[in-house]
């Protein structure tokens, strides 16, 4: 079966074509300035050089238009037509509590992840989009919905709730959800078949440190914390995220700087973090060269960066009692060997060893500690479309029964 895995943000849409028989990419894109001038579509069929074309594309009904006339193209599409796709996957960004796990998508699903609008103003929208349209362009081929939130719905009460009066729970929903739940899920169940244990039997610290980062304790499969909360603010620091801090903090910027409600919000999710504190970027490649070139600021904010993940995975040591491999991934994780190396100094008495000669690669699966590191650490490429395609496929296949 091939299956079609679609990310839709607000003006912008990913997607690849899987064939699910043996896992391959048969081909993926984006489609970038959705709704405004100068809307384009990148496809790549693997194996053939990206093809960029300049089209018009309104909405995001335009845009699923154009991927599947991309996708079936005679040129550089990969099926004749569409019937070859057997299931659709959506990435979902937020379903409250009401999934931990992939749903085939039906009318009752798309009202209930209405209902989550509220808890995710800036993600729901769109995915709900990209649902609609592709419903209305394929009205007959089986829809899945993989939420960001599903995999950290096994935290027990005293990892999601906040110690506010308990009735905001009960009425508005105020607890931590956790996100980028695909992707720790992915990279630990790698981990465990590279270890060759099963994963009930591994206490894993899984660290996604991408532009957006978090960090996840899974206890024997199942998350019991994670570091982002009730939305993707919390946690580490992130590019431009500040991650955890006094909430009084906020008021108080407010007041003395004259900020509205979404002036603070916006300082908060875009001029913190990393570029908040470096003053230079949210790039941590931009940091490390104005690092190099003696700039102190950036320095710091790396520092301040590899402190937070430290931080974390100190506590969750604690809260497992214990762990047997911390997992790198994303874009920092992957690739950024000097982070990596800052992050794991001096963790020897909590049976952590970095290996600093394995530890220079970048984007591939590997064990990066020194043999005798009670700890393992792996690096390892997140792939949350597989994953996507993979609860997609089976999903569909049980249904076709
Ligand atoms: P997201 O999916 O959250 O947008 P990614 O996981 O793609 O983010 O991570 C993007 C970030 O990864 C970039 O902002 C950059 O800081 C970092 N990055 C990518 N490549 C490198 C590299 N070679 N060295 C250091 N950092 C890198």
């Amino acid at each position: 079966m091939k299956v079609l895995v679609i990310n839709c943000g607000s003006s912008s849409l990913k997607y690849q074509v899987l064939d699910m028989t043996d896992e391959t990419l048969l081909a993926k894109g984006l489609v970038e300035r959705i709704g405004m001038d100068g809307s384009v579509i990148n496809h790549t069929k693997t194996g053939q050089d990206k093809i960029v074309t300049e089209v018009p594309m309104k909405d995001h009904k335009d845009a699923i238009a154009q991927v599947l006339a991309a996708v079936q193209d005679k040129n550089h599409g990969v099926v004749k037509n569409m019937d070859e796709i057997g299931a659709v996957g959506h990435r979902v960004v937020h379903a409250g509590e009401m999934y931990a796990e992939s749903v085939l998508i039906t009318e009752s699903v798309i009202q209930a992840l209405e209902d989550c609008i509220e808890l995710a103003p800036l993600h729901n929208p769109p995915n709900l989009l990209g649902i609609a349209a592709c419903k209305e362009l394929m009205p007959k081929i089986p829809m899945v919905a993989v939420f960001d939130t599903a995999f950290h719905q096994t935290m027990p009460p005293q990892s999601y709730l906040y110690a506010l009066p308990y009735e905001y729970y009960e009425k508005y929903r105020v607890r931590r959800y956790g996100f980028h739940g695909t992707s720790h899920k992915y990279v630990a169940q790698k981990a465990a078949q590279m270890m060759s244990v099963n994963i009930n039997d591994l206490k894993l610290i899984t660290c996604h440190l991408g532009n957006g980062a978090s960090v996840t304790a899974i206890k024997h499969g199942r998350v019991v914390d994670t570091s982002m909360g009730f939305t993707p603010l919390e946690g580490l620091v992130m590019g431009t995220r500040s991650g955890d801090l006094d909430p009084a903090i906020v008021n108080y910027i407010k007041e003395k700087e004259g900020l509205t409600d979404s002036q603070v919000n916006d300082v908060l999710n875009k001029k913190s973090g990393v570029l908040g504190i470096s003053g230079v970027s949210s790039d941590f490649r931009d940091l490390e060269t104005a690092v190099n070139d003696g700039n102190e600021r950036a320095a710091l904010a790396l520092r301040i960066f590899a402190q937070k993940v430290r931080f974390y995975i100190g506590a969750y040591i604690a809260e497992m009692n214990g762990v047997d491999a911390i997992i790198f991934t994303a874009g920092v994780g992957e690739n950024d060997i000097s982070m990596r190396e800052i992050i794991c100094t001096d963790l020897g008495n909590l049976g952590i060893k970095l290996d600093p000669i394995k530890n220079k690669v970048r984007g591939h699966e590997t064990k990066i500690s020194t043999d005798d590191s009670k700890v393992q650490l792996l690096l390892i490429p997140t792939n949350e479309e597989l994953m996507i395609a993979r609860d997609t496929y089976s999903i569909a296949r049980k249904n076709a029964r």
